[in-house]
């Protein structure tokens, strides 16, 4: 039977606190930025507006990218993605909450707080973490005892269970997909449903806050219309603003949440489709037409038992 523990290094708080801080001001300066474009281009087309709202978006991570090189600041992610909810938040209860309905109210609040939830026991969930023992002693046998602990652990637990490295965490995984940064944390057998159903909220919240955005858009317009407010309000610019940001997200969020959907279907995980050719079942040595020496190296799913089962497989691992 193989321990599975956590490995992580304990938190170091001040460096978390700062990073933290760091984190909110990159929420601010993102909003600002997203701001800017329906403060000064609030004539063009929904569409080109989003656009710009991309752009902008490019721009602040370019910058937040130049000024971690230069200053050796870093922010975290997990809480870039918490500080964004609660600014959508803030001005949902703000702006957008006095034209909702009361239907849209209580599910929006729930969804936030459903989300912010399932953020934190995402953060502290066990991904199938797969952990040995290290002579404590020099450095040189310390490798030597983990080199070969981790040889006798993928003998021991054997292929079916897909135990990859994470590169960020330097941690062994079962079943494991990819290292998520916005969740920082590693996806893999013990913690894909948690990730999909946490996936899957923030698209519905997404969607409601759209909605409501919408529902107090019409609104604001019919005040326009009869002439009680004859230039766009700050409020109306913030709503605007959040509206094309929560757009982006929205759609990075559906493809991902399909891609994933297709992985599940076909039993493969996204660090076995990009680095197969790391990973020997996944290969398969295809003789080509053109002589004995000239073999092609070509990719097949060993793991693929049909959708069916592949799905059934899925739910179940996330019990073991
Ligand atoms: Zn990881």
């Amino acid at each position: 039977m193989v321990e599975l523990y956590d490995r992580k290094k304990p938190a170091n708080w001040p460096e978390l606190i700062g990073r933290c801080v760091v984190s909110l001001i990159l929420v601010f300066l993102i909003q600002c930025s997203q701001f800017l474009v329906p403060h000064f281009f609030s004539d063009l087309s929904f569409f080109i507006q989003l656009l710009l709202s991309a752009l902008m978006l490019l721009a602040v991570a370019s910058a937040a990218g130049w000024c971690r090189r230069l200053l050796r600041v870093r922010s975290s992610a997990p809480a870039l993605v918490f500080f964004s909810v609660l600014f959508v938040w803030l001005v949902y209860i703000a702006v957008v909450r006095q034209d909702a309905s009361l239907l849209m109210n209580l599910l929006f609040n729930g969804q936030i707080i459903l989300l912010i939830f399932g953020l934190c026991r995402m953060l502290s969930s066990d991904p199938g973490l797969v952990s040995y023992s290290t002579s404590p002693s020099d450095a040189t046998s310390q490798s030597l005892v983990l080199e070969m602990d981790t040889h006798h652990l993928i003998e021991d637990i054997g292929l079916d269970d897909r135990l990859r490295r994470c590169p960020i965490c330097k941690t062994y995984v079962k079943g494991f997909d990819h290292h998520c940064p916005a969740f920082g944390n590693c996806i893999g057998h013990k913690n894909y449903v948690l990730f999909m159903v946490l996936l899957f909220g923030f698209i519905w919240t997404e969607s409601t806050y759209i909605v409501c955005l919408s529902q107090y858009s019409a609104e604001s317009e019919l005040l326009d219309g009869d002439g009680t407010r004859l230039e766009i309000n700050f409020s109306k610019k913030v709503a605007r603003s959040t509206m094309l940001f929560s757009i982006l997200q929205l759609v990075w969020q559906v493809l991902f949440f399909l891609w994933h959907i297709y992985c599940i279907c076909f039993n493969i995980r996204t660090d076995e489709w990009i680095h197969w050719k790391r990973y020997p079942e996944f290969q398969i040595v295809v003789q080509s037409e053109q002589g004995l020496r000239s073999n092609e190296m070509k990719f097949r799913n060993p793991y693929d038992k049909g959708v069916v089962q592949n799905v059934k497989e899925f739910i179940m691992a996330s019990k073991q």
